[in-house]
């Protein structure tokens, strides 16, 4: 079968690529080697994730907050194999709404395993071993990543997990080892210390989410402890040992000493690898890079074979779904000739922990080494009379402008909802807006959105009205 493009791999960069390029009227094939549509991002990622992150919260708020808001509940119960299954079905329709869109597209849909024979053939290998071969005029990489390790530690998917496992316990840990206190880490240890264990976060760097700004951590750290969770940071994980019944787990503190945490799981949360075992992309001309990854032309995202491209996970840059997409669509368009533009500035950072946690721009830590001058505008929630009403008054909107041009540079926002607020800083920031023109826009009352409103005002000369 001949096509326009094949598209490798089906997550969020994969099968947005694909319907973007049947769009523009090319014929289209994606080959996805699991059953199911959707990538990690909606079997083993952003959606599960979010759905245990969300029930989680229901049960934690109806346990201390509700009693509050005048709702008395009795006999309140964690049924823990009932939230998986809801979590399981919210997937299973997701990945059904890909599919969907390949049909309703009219792209090929190839299931198993896709390898390179040349630079325009690749062969299906199925479940049951039949194979099939499709060339294409054009290739798309888009095979994403899987969890990391690290060395010597083995995940036995038992007791040492990763992301994936933890998605689908069938007991709560009584003690969950959380090594890696980035982003899946923060968001998959708040779902289990909501609903009763003991979460302690063993990480290499001395915040949370390091990569983020640094106030969004520290303030991440204050609202996660009052879940119960312990941190102990700066320390080096040195073995992980399963040993039927605990796992044990040996670190490094920050004098130079060994202490050691024992738990029933232990979740190892540190980073996630390209993935690009059994691509055979040698017989394409092709190789990874030290670190795994597919080198690409930062225009184009071709590979150095200019008819394969790669985009999401598999390259470099942020590991994240709506950047794959980005990518995904910018390929497509790249392939007809178009001229897209993709400002990676601008592609926001969010962390479904509650409260959320959302940045975009740069980061304060990041305009000092670059010697920019700016000024800072914050703003609390606890100021904020929707964050009174929904008892959501932890966190504050930071917001970075340019010292003289009074540009957004960066937006920083922790408290409720805030990965949906970030979108009016991604625009702004899109638009080159100054702080004051975020002021002087009239922002609903009551709504979250103001803080980001005063938070521009107090950038722009000091001037919150509400704090
Ligand atoms: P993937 O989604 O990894 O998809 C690659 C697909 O390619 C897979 O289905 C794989 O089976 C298939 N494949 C690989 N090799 C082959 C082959 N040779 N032949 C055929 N098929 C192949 N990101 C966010 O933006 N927001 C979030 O809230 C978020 N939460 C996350 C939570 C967790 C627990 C995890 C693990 C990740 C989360 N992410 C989140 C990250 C997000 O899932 C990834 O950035 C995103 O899925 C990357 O998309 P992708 O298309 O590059 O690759």
């Amino acid at each position: 079968m001949q096509y326009d493009v094949i598209v490798i791999g089906s997550g969020p960069g994969g099968y947005i690529c694909a319907i973007r390029c049947a769009q523009l009227g090319l014929k289209t094939a994606i080959i996805e080697k699991y059953k199911t549509l959707g990538g990690t991002c909606l079997n083993v990622g952003c959606i599960p994730s979010k759905a245990l992150l969300d029930s989680s919260e229901h049960y934690y708020n109806a346990a201390h907050s509700f009693a509050e808001h005048g709702i008395k509940l009795e006999n309140l119960k964690v049924d823990l194999a009932q939230m998986i299954a809801r979590k399981s079905e919210v997937v299973s329709q997701v990945c059904k709404g890909v599919e969907f869109l390949m049909k309703k597209n009219k792209i090929d849909v190839y299931q198993g395993l896709g390898s390179f024979v040349d630079k325009n053939t690749v062969k299906v290998t199925k479940e049951g071993g039949d194979i099939e071969m499709i060339t294409s005029q054009n290739i798309v990489i888009a095979t994403g990543s899987k969890p990391s390790s690290l060395p010597g530690v083995t995940i036995d998917k038992k007791r040492i997990i990763t992301s994936t496992e933890a998605l689908q316990l069938n007991e709560i840990p009584k003690h969950l080892i959380v090594i890696g206190a980035g982003v899946i880490g923060a968001e998959l240890g708040s779902v289990y210390a909501r609903i009763g264990a003991k979460v302690s976060f063993v990480e290499y760097a001395s915040a949370m989410i390091p990569t983020m700004d640094a106030t969004m951590g520290k303030e991440l750290q204050r609202t996660v402890k009052k879940l119960g969770a312990n941190f102990y940071f700066s320390h080096k994980v040195k073995t992980v040992e399963n040993t039927g019944e605990e796992v044990i787990v040996t670190a490094e503190n920050p004098k130079g000493e060994l202490v050691t945490f024992t738990g029933d799981y232990c979740l190892m949360s540190v980073g996630r690898r390209p993935y690009t075992d059994g691509l055979a992309l040698e017989n394409a001309g092709l190789a990874a890079d030290q670190r795994g990854k597919i080198e690409v032309d930062e225009h184009t995202l071709q590979t150095k074979v200019p008819n394969i491209y790669a985009i999401g996970d598999v390259i470099r840059g942020a590991m994240l779904a709506h950047k794959a997409e980005e990518e995904g669509v910018f390929v497509a368009e790249t392939i007809v000739g178009q001229k897209p533009h993709i400002n990676y500035l601008l592609i926001p950072n969010v962390v479904y922990t509650w409260p959320e946690v959302a940045g975009v721009g740069y980061t304060e830590d990041e305009l000092k080494a670059k010697g920019i001058a700016y000024k800072t505008g914050s703003f609390p929630f606890k100021a904020l009379g929707r964050a009174r009403a929904s008892m959501d008054i932890d966190g504050t909107v930071k917001v970075l402008a340019h010292k003289e041009t009074d540009e957004i540079l960066g937006a920083h926002i922790i408290g409720p909802r805030a990965a949906d607020m970030i979108a009016e800083a991604v625009v702004a920031m899109e638009y080159r807006a100054s702080a004051e023109d975020v002021s002087r826009m009239s922002h609903a009352h009551p709504t979250y959105t103001e803080a980001f409103k005063e938070a521009c005002l107090a950038a722009t000369g000091n001037r919150a009205l509400n704090a």
